[in-house]
């Protein structure tokens, strides 16, 4: 069998075939390449617009990658031909197999995305042996091809967070779409300022915007402003993972003073290495259960904040919005008079948002909290591993490629 039969089969062209293929010894190891040749009284196509029109000239020979073959690297070898187009002028012939000046194949460029989203970048570019430069413009090309494709129409649910780039230096803004039928994000902006969430809806537009039933938010006031005038019509959530983490985050300053002032008094670093105290009960092992119940004959700040936390919980479990206010009023009385100054800033911010934080009641069931503390933890990861390029464009290729959930093309062969 010959290697233009298996490519037949999986990439067949209509208006080019395979004339041979010749194996090339090179340093960097052996190099498939494969000739093809426009059939035979076929027209070339004006890559601006499409059209057949009638030839001008043919161009030096062009190499464009193609998925390897049992470690070995395929090149297409094709000389183009120019087209002189009656509507554009003369250009370059439109070829199936690649897009414009790209020198990777449409198939080799899905290929590498594809594998781009089980591996790292960098793992890609030494598995196929190219470059990260390559696998970063392969993942472009499928992002740019997949926000192209989005269907934008069914939104009813958003959820709006915060990001950190560049080693926490610098903020990002994130919507998500947190429909029970599409969970995925849909859009990044820089920083997270009132204009940044502004530009959000600048771009999903009036009509859509209209269209939401609920939105999930931190407590971020810029955010708070731009939601209550954007999507008005929505009941909007301050979801259970912010503030749970807002929660989280006090506590561990708590204790961070605490074991300072501990230190400094000549006691026993009762609290150090103690950070699993912010897990819930269940998740603690039977060890961390007894120094808990150690840790509480101290009276510490550190585990009345966190016996503060865990009463919360109990928040969550309400079925009436009522007696949840109820509860919010007793549990924010209780922290105020705790003397904990970390644990009363987060009671006062809830007792300021007590209506959104309530909404969590009216929205329960399409919104929940998990949705959005998965993206938020996908998010730290794609970011985290983003650093090696540091460019913000970068950053956003990779977020959409992890979260996105964007569409591919249908072809007629999957090559990985
Ligand atoms: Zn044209």
């Amino acid at each position: 069998m010959q290697i233009k039969t298996i490519l037949n089969r999986v990439l067949r062209h209509s208006a080019f075939v395979y004339v041979a293929e010749r194996l090339v010894e090179t340093v960097a190891g052996p190099t498939l390449e494969v000739q093809l040749r426009a059939r035979a009284n076929s027209r070339p196509r004006c890559s601006r617009c499409d059209r057949p029109g009638p030839g001008y000239d043919t161009l030096g020979q062009r190499r464009f990658e193609f998925v390897p073959l049992w470690g070995i690297k395929v090149f297409f070898l094709y000389a183009p031909r120019r087209v002189s187009c009656t509507h554009c002028g003369v250009h370059v012939e439109a070829l199936p197999w690649a897009v414009g000046k790209h020198r990777l194949t449409t198939a080799y460029a899905w290929f590498l995305a594809r594998w781009a989203k089980r591996l790292s970048w960098k793992e890609v570019a030494e598995v196929f042996q190219t470059s990260w430069d390559i696998v970063f413009h392969a993942v472009e090309m499928a992002v740019e091809w997949g926000r192209e494709h989005r269907d934008l129409s069914a939104i009813t649910a958003i959820g709006v967070d915060e990001g950190q780039w560049q080693r926490g230096h610098r903020y990002l803004t994130l919507v998500y779409q947190i429909d029970t039928h599409c969970k995925r994000l849909l859009w990044v902006g820089k920083k997270r300022k009132v204009k940044t969430l502004l530009g959000f809806f600048r771009w999903f537009g009036k009509e859509r915007s209209a269209a939401l039933q609920f939105v999930a938010s931190d407590m971020w006031k810029p955010y708070l402003r731009v939601i209550a005038k954007k999507a008005a019509r929505a009941v909007h959530v301050l979801d259970r993972f912010h503030i749970m983490a807002h929660l989280s985050k006090a506590i561990d300053e708590v204790r961070a003073s605490e074991v300072k002032a501990l230190k400094s008094g000549g006691y026993e670093p009762v609290l150090k290495d103690s950070r699993w105290l912010l897990k819930r009960p269940e998740n603690l092992s039977e060890k961390q259960e007894i120094r808990l119940a150690e840790l509480v004959q101290y009276n510490l700040k550190t585990v009345r904040a966190y016996l503060l936390k865990e009463e919360f919980q109990f928040f969550w479990g309400y079925k009436s919005w009522y007696w949840a206010g109820q509860f919010l009023e007793r549990w924010c009385k209780r922290t105020m008079r705790s003397r904990i100054e970390p644990m009363k800033k987060v009671a006062r911010m809830l007792r300021a948002h007590r209506p959104l934080i309530l909404n969590w009641f009216r929205a329960k069931g399409a919104i929940s909290s998990g949705i959005v503390e998965g993206f938020n933890n996908k998010a730290k990861l794609s970011i985290r591993k983003a650093y090696g390029f540091r460019t913000y464009h970068g950053m956003e290729i990779a977020l959409f490629h992890a979260l996105g959930a964007l569409s591919e093309p249908e072809g007629t062969h999957r090559f990985c």
